[in-house]
C-alpha cells in the first residue's frame, strides 16, 4: 500500500440545493419575478457552489455538465438539435423559452411526454425523434468544462448522455430504424465529443445506463459500433463508460469497448458485477470505477465492509486502475444531512446523504492511500453511528419480527373464493348495475390546507382541527348523496399525503427536514425514512371513516394506502430485504383493516398506484418482486369476512401487461386509470379475460373540464364490450385532490347521469 493512485469520483451532484435554492429560482423565473439573465447568473451560483463543494470534499474526479436547467435528457436532445415542430423552433442554439416549453408546455404546444428515469423516481422528458434533423447545436459539457477550468481552476471531467442510451429512451421511431437513427445521430454526437478532445479534457464520463437492463444481446453490435467511432472521433480524451443501477447485461461485450474505464454498480449491481467479475475477468488496459457507496438510500455504508471488497477487488483490478465512486449519480438523494435538525441524532448520525456519500468516499480512499489507521477515527466514528442505529430501540420489535415469522408460512388468502364473495356483497348492499363511486379524496381547497398550516402551526388545537375535518366531511356525504352517488367516500381531507399520513401514525418511520430529491423538472419529494420495524400502533382512519358511515345509509368505502405503494415512496432501511420490510407494513395495515371492519365498514379500499415502480430492471427479477408484492397486498387484505369488499386503485402506468398480477391481488373490485391507457386496456382485457370487479376510469381528473354525459357514455360503452356489466363500476380515474369544488360536483354529476343512461340498456 502506501503510494497507491487509487482517486475517488462523483458521478453527478444534486441540482435542487441544500435549500432547494435551484428550484425557488427556477420557479421565480417561470412566474416571471426574475429575469432570464437574473436566473442564469442565479443557477452559476449554485452550479459553482456545487463544484466547489465536491472539490473541497477532496473528490479527485468532479464532474462538470451533469447540472441541468430541468433535464439531463433534455439537455443532450436540444443540443443534439432534437425539438419537435410544434415549437417552432428554426434553428441555432435552442433557446431557454423553448427548452422550458419543451418540458412544460406552452400555449398551442403540449410538453413532451415525461416518463420515469429507469427504475428511480425522477422523470426525464422523452425525446420525440420522428422529423428530427440531428445537429450539434451547442456544446454544453464543453461550456461547463470552461466553466470550471476558468472560474474555480477545477479540471472537471464532463458527463454526457451516452448515444445508445439516449436513442433508447427517446420516441417517435421504429425498433427496427435504430441502425439508421445511430447513422443519423452520430456525427453530431461525435463532434460533441471530439470537441472535449480536442479542448484537451482529460476524462469524459459517457452514461451508459441502459446496458444495464435486459438488453438483447445482438443489440450490443450497435453499441460497439457507436464506441469505434467514438474512439476514432476522439483518440486522446479517457473515457469512462459509466452503467449504473444494476449490473451489466452483457459483460463481456461491454467490457471489451474501446473506452479507457468501465463504471461498474457495486451495490445495486452487486452480484451480478461481481459474478461476473470472476468468471471473465477485468481488461488489463482499463480503469475500474468502483461504484461503491449506494447513491440510491440515504443511509451510511458499512465502510469496513467497503474496504474488505475494495481490498477484495484489487486482486482482479489493482487499486491503482480503481477509481472509488458512488453506484449512480447523487441526483436521487438529498443534499445534505447537516440541515436535520430536528431528527433524533442516533438516526442522524446514521445517515449520509450526497456530501456525506462523497466524505465516505474520499476517507475510503485516504484509507487505501495512506493505510488505515490514518483515518481510524473516522471509521470509528462511522461504525459506532450504525452500531448506535442498530441498538435504536425503534430498529428492532420483537412482536413484529415474530408476527412476520409467523406469517411467513402461510399464503395469505380470503376466506371464500370471489364467486361467493360476489353474492354476499351483493346481498349485503344491494347496489345497482355499474355502481358509481369516486377514488377517495375530494378538493383540497386553501381552506382545508390553511386548516392543517394552523393545526401544525398550534396556532389551532387538536379539537379544532378535528371538528373542521368533520365538517369537510359532513359537506362532502350531503353533496355525494345529492349527486346520487351508490358508494361514498370520506374525502381525505386528513391527509396531506397518502404515506405521510400513515407513516406519522406507524411505528418505524422517520421524517426529514430536509430529505428532499428531484421528482421532475423543478418539482421535489421528500420521502420518510423507513428505520425500524414497522409497528400499527392506534387506529389510523377508523375516526374519520366510521363518523363519514354515520351521516349516511349508502356504504363508505373506507381508504387506505397499499404496503407496496408505502415502499416505494419511502426511503427504506437496508439490513433487511424489501420483502421483509413490505410484509411489515402489510401486517400494520391489515390490523388497520380489521379494526375497520369491527367498526362497520364493508368496504375498504387499499390504493397500489406503485405497484409497478417496484419492478426490477431486470426482466428475469421480474416475477419475483411481483410475487412478493401480491402477496404482501393480500397479507393486508384477505382476513376479513367474506362479505366485506376490498377494493383496490392503480393509476398513470402501464397495466396491459400485468394483468395476471392484478388478478392475483384478490381484490373485489378494482379502480384503474384509463385515459393515458385507453388505447392498450381494452384490448389487453379482451385477450385476458378479467372476472372481478372493475372500474375503468370513465374521465381524466387533471383538467378542469366537465366531461359531459354523451362523452362518458361512450367509454362506459366501450369498456363493456369487453367487460361484465355485472362486474363493472363507474368512477374517475384517481382522486380529486387537486380539482376545485364545483367542477368536482359537475364532473360526478355527469358521471352518475352517464352511467344510468347505460343501465337502462342491461
Ligand atoms: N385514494 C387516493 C386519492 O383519492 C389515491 C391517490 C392515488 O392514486 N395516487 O387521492
Ligand atoms: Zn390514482
Amino acid at each position: 500500500m502506501g503510494t497507491t493512485t487509487i482517486r475517488s469520483s462523483s458521478l453527478g451532484y444534486p441540482r435542487i440545493g441544500a435549500d432547494r435554492e435551484w428550484k425557488k429560482a427556477l420557479e421565480a423565473f417561470w412566474a416571471r419575478k426574475t429575469s432570464e439573465v437574473e436566473l442564469l447568473a442565479q443557477l452559476e451560483t449554485i452550479r459553482l457552489n456545487h463544484l466547489r463543494t465536491q472539490r473541497d470534499k477532496g473528490i479527485d474526479l468532479v464532474p462538470v455538465g451533469d447540472f441541468s436547467l430541468y433535464d439531463h435528457v433534455l439537455d443532450l436532445a436540444v443540443q443534439l438539435g432534437v425539438v419537435p415542430e410544434r415549437f417552432g423552433h428554426t434553428g441555432g442554439p435552442v433557446p431557454l423559452s423553448v427548452y422550458f416549453a419543451i418540458a412544460r408546455g406552452v400555449q398551442g404546444a403540449t410538453a413532451s411526454e415525461m416518463t420515469k428515469w429507469f427504475n428511480t423516481n425522477y422523470h426525464y422528458i422523452v425525446p420525440e425523434l420522428e422529423g428530427a434533423k440531428p445537429a450539434l447545436l451547442e456544446n454544453r459539457p464543453l461550456q461547463a468544462y470552461r466553466e470550471a477550468k476558468e472560474k474555480l481552476s477545477i479540471e472537471g471531467k464532463p458527463v454526457v448522455l451516452g448515444l445508445y442510451t439516449f436513442l433508447k429512451l427517446s420516441k417517435g421511431y421504429k425498433a427496427e430504424q435504430l441502425d439508421e437513427l445511430v447513422d443519423q445521430f452520430l456525427p453530431a454526437y461525435l463532434q460533441l465529443i471530439r470537441e472535449l478532445d480536442e479542448e484537451g479534457v482529460q476524462w469524459v464520463q459517457i452514461d451508459e445506463p441502459i446496458l444495464s437492463v435486459s438488453l438483447p444481446k445482438a443489440e450490443m453490435k450497435r453499441v460497439a459500433r457507436i464506441y469505434e467511432e467514438v474512439r476514432r472521433a476522439a483518440p486522446r480524451v479517457k473515457i469512462l463508460l459509466q452503467t449504473y443501477f444494476e449490473g451489466v447485461e452483457h459483460y463481456e461485450e461491454t467490457v471489451a469497448l474501446p473506452v479507457d474505464g468501465i463504471g461498474l454498480d457495486f451495490v445495486h449491481g452487486y452480484v451480478r458485477n461481481k459474478k461476473h467479475l470472476e468468471q471473465f475477468g477485468f481488461p488489463a488496459d482499463k480503469v475500474l470505477g468502483v461504484g461503491l457507496i449506494d447513491g440510491r438510500n440515504i443511509w451510511r455504508s458499512d465502510l469496513g465492509a467497503k474496504l474488505a471488497f475494495v481490498n477484495e477487488l484489487a486482486a482482479q483490478v489493482p487499486l491503482d486502475r480503481q477509481i472509488l465512486q458512488p453506484s449512480c449519480s447523487l441526483l436521487h438523494v438529498p443534499v445534505t444531512t447537516s440541515r436535520e435538525k430536528e431528527l433524533d441524532p442516533v438516526l442522524k448520525q446514521a445517515l449520509a446523504y450526497a456530501d456525506e456519500k462523497l466524505e465516505e468516499i474520499v476517507l475510503l480512499v485516504r484509507a487505501l492511500r495512506e493505510g488505515e489507521a490514518a483515518v481510524a477515527d473516522e471509521l470509528l466514528v462511522s461504525r459506532e453511528a450504525l452500531e448506535a442505529l442498530e441498538a435504536h430501540p425503534g430498529r428492532v420489535s420483537a412482536g413484529v419480527r415474530a408476527s412476520v415469522a409467523a406469517a411467513d408460512g402461510s399464503e395469505p388468502a380470503r376466506s371464500k373464493p370471489f364467486a361467493e364473495r360476489y353474492s354476499a356483497q351483493l346481498a349485503r348492499w344491494n347496489l345497482p348495475v355499474l355502481p358509481t363511486t369516486t377514488i377517495g379524496s375530494f378538493p383540497q381547497t386553501a381552506d382545508v390546507r390553511q386548516a392543517r398550516r394552523k393545526w401544525r402551526s398550534a396556532e389551532w388545537t387538536e379539537e379544532q382541527y378535528e371538528a373542521f375535518v368533520r365538517e369537510q366531511i359532513g359537506l362532502w356525504i350531503e353533496r355525494q348523496e345529492q349527486i346520487g352517488l351508490d358508494v361514498l367516500v370520506h374525502g381525505e381531507f386528513e391527509r396531506t399525503d397518502m404515506v405521510e399520513f400513515f407513516g406519522e401514525k406507524l411505528n418505524g418511520f422517520a421524517f426529514t427536514a430536509n430529505g428532499w430529491v428531484q421528482s421532475y423538472g423543478s418539482r421535489c419529494v421528500k420521502p420518510p425514512v423507513i428505520y425500524g420495524d414497522v409497528e400499527h400502533v392506534k387506529a389510523m382512519t377508523v375516526a374519520e371513516t366510521a363518523y363519514a358511515q354515520s351521516l349516511t345509509s349508502q356504504p363508505v368505502k373506507g381508504m387506505l394506502t397499499g404496503p407496496i405503494t408505502i415502499l416505494n415512496w419511502s426511503f427504506v432501511r437496508d439490513d433487511l430485504s424489501r420483502e421483509q420490510v413490505a410484509n411489515q407494513i402489510a401486517l400494520a395495515l391489515r390490523e388497520e383493516v380489521e379494526l375497520l371492519e369491527k367498526a362497520g365498514i364493508g368496504m375498504i379500499q387499499v390504493d397500489e398506484p406503485a405497484l409497478r415502480e417496484g419492478l426490477p430492471l431486470k426482466d428475469e427479477d421480474g416475477p419475483g418482486y411481483l410475487e412478493w408484492a401480491v402477496r404482501a397486498f393480500k397479507l393486508a387484505t384477505s382476513s376479513v369476512g367474506e362479505s366485506t369488499q376490498i377494493h383496490t386503485h392503480m393509476c398513470y402506468c402501464e397495466f396491459h401487461d400485468m394483468i395476471d398480477s392484478i388478478r392475483a391481488l384478490d381484490a373485489d373490485v378494482i379502480s384503474i386509470e384509463t385515459s393515458r391507457s385507453h388505447g392498450e386496456m381494452i384490448p389487453a382485457l379482451e385477450r385476458e379475460p378479467y372476472e372481478l370487479g372493475i372500474g375503468l376510469g370513465v374521465y381524466d381528473i387533471h383538467s378542469p373540464r366537465v366531461p359531459p354525459v354523451p362523452e362518458m357514455v361512450s367509454i362506459i360503452d366501450s369498456a363493456l364490450e369487453v367487460l361484465d356489466p355485472a362486474l363493472f363500476w363507474v368512477n374517475p380515474d384517481c382522486g380529486l385532490k387537486t380539482r376545485g369544488v364545483d367542477e368536482t360536483v359537475a364532473s360526478l354529476t355527469n358521471m352518475v347521469e352517464a352511467a344510468k343512461v347505460v343501465r337502462t340498456r342491461i
